[in-house]
């Protein structure tokens, strides 16, 4: 009979409470870790308050290449890898740490009002890596910015400009409509937008 080590499992509980915390789904904390279903739900509960919601995960590959989400999900794809292959912070303890930078960028560039989802979850964070691992997408490198960005894998790499370079007549649209949100509110109006190149 195999005995499972006390440390590894309080270490799995610590990452799974993490995951939670920031909005993970409970198929993604029962993929990430060897904690029993039951045991999962207790947790979740812990720590928020109330039941898991039930229900498939966002499945969709062309989600991350419509152009906001596609910014969004470039700017976290670069920082998980950057810590996945440079920091002892690997696979699931990378895309915690990854995840929360840039729920801090975001905030940062959109002043997002308290209590707002941000453009990409957790769970999508989560699945855009099993998108990667199973050859789904590829980051395409900008011509004129250089920055790698999410695209369909075997799509050609040559003359592709990113969103940002190249946003969509309406993206200041959307901009718009959030800052007039956000200064509707009480809410500290932040600068820095790291997520727009400096001359925008
Ligand atoms: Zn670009």
């Amino acid at each position: 009979m195999t005995k499972k080590s006390v440390a590894k499992e309080a270490e799995e509980i610590l990452l799974a409470t993490d995951m939670i915390k920031l909005g993970a789904r409970l198929q993604v904390l029962q993929a990430e870790t060897s904690l029993s279903y039951d045991r999962l739900a207790r947790l979740y509960r812990e720590v928020r308050g109330c039941s898991p919601p039930k229900g498939m995960l966002p499945f969709s590959v062309d989600w991350f290449m419509t152009w906001l989400p596609n910014i969004h999900s470039s700017v976290f794809y670069s920082v998980y890898r950057y810590l996945d292959t440079h920091t002892p912070a690997k696979k699931s303890r990378a895309l915690v740490e990854a995840y929360r930078l840039y729920i801090e960028q975001a905030d940062a560039g959109l002043g997002t009002p308290p209590g707002e989802e941000p453009v990409l979850s957790f769970t999508r964070a989560w699945m855009l890596i099993r998108f990667f691992d199973s050859n789904l997408v590829q980051l395409s490198h900008c011509e004129r910015c250089k920055g790698g960005f999410i695209a369909h894998a075997h799509d050609p790499q040559t003359g592709f400009v990113c969103a940002i370079c190249r946003p969509p007549p309406r993206a200041g649209k959307t901009r718009k409509r959030r800052a007039t949100t956000a200064a509707s509110k009480p809410v500290p109006v932040k600068t820095s937008d790291p997520l727009v190149p400096s001359d925008a």
